[in-house]
């Protein structure tokens, strides 16, 4: 396996670490095949916003898979995710699931093309859609951490036709619509930017996209793959108060099965094939395992006071609630140990997602696009890594990553980080003699 892994993240290459193999998942905790434990913060990367192994989601899985994993026919449980779906998300009264967050994005991308007949898309400097060929330029995630600026492999054609803006940028997209709006198919945005590290929108930017596709006949697309039931249960839209024409999902909706979603209004996802003429097809699409385990975390996620909850703690409001208050708490500890430290390090969260930058010398105050993210000490956050691992805490082995806080944290586990935290940005101020 290249790098010996599945996912280059997984390497702990930029933390200069051998990666960490692990035997099995709890809750909020991960145990490696050493048997340390650890609190999780990864929480792989998004999707387990239930904790690991949730008793409902293993057992609903295990039910399934006693009738069968998959049919190359329909099955209901498609439905009714499909129906779960649109009742919380008024943009995506139908929907297409695919297996995964790239492939959501691949086949928005083919749709947007194929709806309006153009060839050009518009996408933000550090936002990460997957390792989709033509929107691998200046992706984040690990495309920033182990990537070049834009991968080999991927053709000069494809690369043509994606026109790159800073994000946050309302002035520079209405540049590129001013000089290429005829044949621009689709603008395509992370609404809340995960894959730097959280980046919020400036208020405003993306109604002004909104504004900007509308006038310029091109589908507006939010890849909330990542933000999608993270952030509330209709999303960055919900939040941001503004609708996109095409949403991508992935994530949250397999509940830790191999998923991803596309869809937006009827006229234009009947467009795709059987209805239409854009192809796309899928054997292991909707399958009814990743369909289970979809369904299970967001009926969790939505029943306010879920008696199955993933604690007891938890278990008696809402979901959203809970997630934003430990956001809360784990961000002023952080904050407020980072200060007692003097070590330099502004906190960007929405709700369980949360990114501590360290800022280091560059002084900045907030982290608003790709360069200011950049611009970050990338050594002291390896130092930090290292030192919070040591004292058991899994964060993403990289500046670049939101973390997740799952429905399974409790409070005394974010005072626990809080407290490994307060011991590592000591080792972050001390540079340890390299070699
Ligand atoms: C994770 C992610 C993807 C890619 O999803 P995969 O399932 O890893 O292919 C796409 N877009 C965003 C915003 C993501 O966070």
């Amino acid at each position: 396996m290249p790098g010996g892994v599945s996912s280059p993240v997984r390497s702990f290459k930029s933390v200069g670490l051998s990666p960490v193999f692990i035997k099995s998942g709890q809750g909020a905790y991960l145990t490696d095949v050493d048997g340390n434990n650890y609190v999780d913060y990864v929480m792989s990367y998004g999707p387990l916003i239930a904790g690991h192994a949730h008793p409902a989601v293993r057992a609903a899985v295990a039910k399934q898979i006693s009738r069968g994993s998959s049919f190359g026919c329909c099955s209901e449980l498609e439905i009714t995710l499909a129906t779960f779906i649109a009742g919380v998300m008024p943009g995506v009264p139908m929907v297409r699931f695919v297996n995964s967050g790239t492939e959501a994005v691949t086949s928005a991308l083919r749709l947007a093309r194929g709806a309006t007949g153009r060839p050009l898309i518009v996408k933000c400097a550090g936002c990460y859609h997957g390792h989709v060929d033509a929107l691998l330029v200046q992706a984040g995630s690990g495309a920033t951490t182990h990537g070049q600026p834009s991968s080999p492999g991927i053709p000069d054609a494809v690369i043509n036709n994606t026109l790159l803006v800073p994000f946050n940028d309302a002035a520079a997209a209405e540049a590129v619509f001013s000089q290429h709006g005829g044949q621009i198919a689709a603008m395509i945005v992370e609404p809340i930017l995960g894959n730097i590290g959280v980046v919020l929108p400036e208020a405003g930017y993306l109604a002004r996209l909104r504004e900007l596709c509308s006038r310029h006949g091109a589908i507006l697309i939010f890849d909330e793959v990542m933000t999608g039931f993270r952030v509330a249960l209709g999303g960055a839209q919900q939040l941001q108060q503004v609708q996109p024409d095409i949403t991508c999902l992935g994530k949250i909706i397999g509940g830790g099965l191999p998923v991803g979603a596309y869809g937006g209004r009827e006229e234009l996802m009947n467009q795709v094939s059987p209805a239409g003429p854009v192809y796309q097809a899928g054997t292991l699409s909707g399958n009814p395992l990743a369909m289970i385990a979809g369904l299970t975390t967001l009926r969790l996620l939505q029943s306010a006071a879920a008696g199955d909850a993933a604690n007891a703690a938890n278990s008696s409001q809402d979901a959203y609630v809970v997630l934003e208050a430990l956001g809360s708490r784990l961000q002023h500890g952080l904050e407020k140990s980072a200060a007692r430290a003097e070590v330099p390090l502004v906190v960007q969260r929405c709700g369980s997602m949360i990114t501590p930058f360290f800022t280091g010398q560059s002084g900045k105050e907030s982290i608003k696009n790709y360069a200011d993210a950049l611009a970050c000490d990338t050594q002291a956050y390896a130092r930090f890594f290292k030192a919070m691992l040591d004292g058991g805490v899994m964060l993403p082995p990289s500046q670049f990553e939101a973390w997740f806080i799952s429905l399974a944290h409790t409070e005394v586990d974010i005072d626990q980080t809080v407290e490994a935290a307060a011991k590592a940005f000591e080792a972050v101020k001390q540079p340890a003699a390299q070699g």
